[in-house]
């Protein structure tokens, strides 16, 4: 399934690439920027009647992260994260609430990600705040902290989906960007998979955001990207 990132500065550019995409896509990333323009974004795509997956990452003291994960849940967005950086009590305490608090309100409970290793950082990074594994295997154990602690699955490389299927079951979700057509332009993104490479390595969501939002058509784009998934399956 496609996610478009809404990486926009402005909730209007946002919505018109929603108006434009009707009916072809059902999920949309906010994040950040985009939402610290205008949070109200997130009430208007719920309104406009598609999914959110809201990608704030939230790392902070287990209470503080629930209060935040409470109006997520209320609002009744699709999906949302959390790093699995803060450990696994804290990772087992926002998963425990996630289930409760949308159990309790009678809504369908959010699938909670974990982001395990920002695809930014590096081995270098990673000894310089003295964790001396390497990136692949911090990625495996925060996979597995993130499975254990309960939540749904974790933001991943298409290329690291594979082995984290392996390891924690096919129904452990993977939420993958750095995903791009070979017609589009790479941008800054480095180690890329096309859209049908990523299904086919068996990622659950693909988020695309500057091949389709930044396109001349963006409708004939994402056609384009949906049919492709489609021909390769
Ligand atoms: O425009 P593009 O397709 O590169 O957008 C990808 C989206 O996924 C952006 O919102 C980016 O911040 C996000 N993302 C990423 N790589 C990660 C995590 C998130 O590109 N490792």
């Amino acid at each position: 399934m496609v996610i478009v990132a809404l990486d926009f500065d402005s909730e209007d550019k946002a919505l018109s690439i929603v108006r434009k995409l009707e009916g072809k896509i059902k999920i949309y990333k906010v994040g950040l920027e985009l939402f610290l323009r205008d949070c109200k974004v997130v009430d208007k795509l719920l309104d406009f009647g598609v999914e959110v997956f809201l990608d704030l990452k939230f790392l902070d003291i287990p209470n503080t992260v629930c209060s935040a994960a409470r109006v997520a849940i209320e609002k009744e967005v699709f999906m949302y994260n959390v790093h699995a950086l803060g450990g696994f009590d804290f990772l087992k305490r926002v998963a425990d609430f996630n289930a409760e608090y949308s159990e309790k309100l009678g809504v369908r409970k959010p699938v909670l990600l974990a982001v395990t290793i920002l695809t930014s950082m590096d081995d270098r990074d990673l000894k310089s705040i003295g964790i001396r594994d390497t990136v692949d295997s911090e990625v495996l154990r925060l996979a597995e902290i993130t499975k254990k602690a309960g939540l749904d699955g974790v933001v991943c490389s298409a290329r690291e989906v594979r082995r984290i299927k392996e390891e924690f079951g096919k129904d452990f979700i993977t939420v993958t960007p750095g995903i791009r057509p070979v017609w589009a332009a790479k941008n800054d993104q480095k180690r890329t998979v096309t859209p049908s490479e990523a299904v086919k390595l068996g990622t659950d969501f693909i988020v695309i955001g500057r091949p389709i939002i930044k396109s001349e058509d963006p409708l004939a784009a994402a056609e384009r990207i949906l049919n492709e998934i489609e021909q390769s399956g």
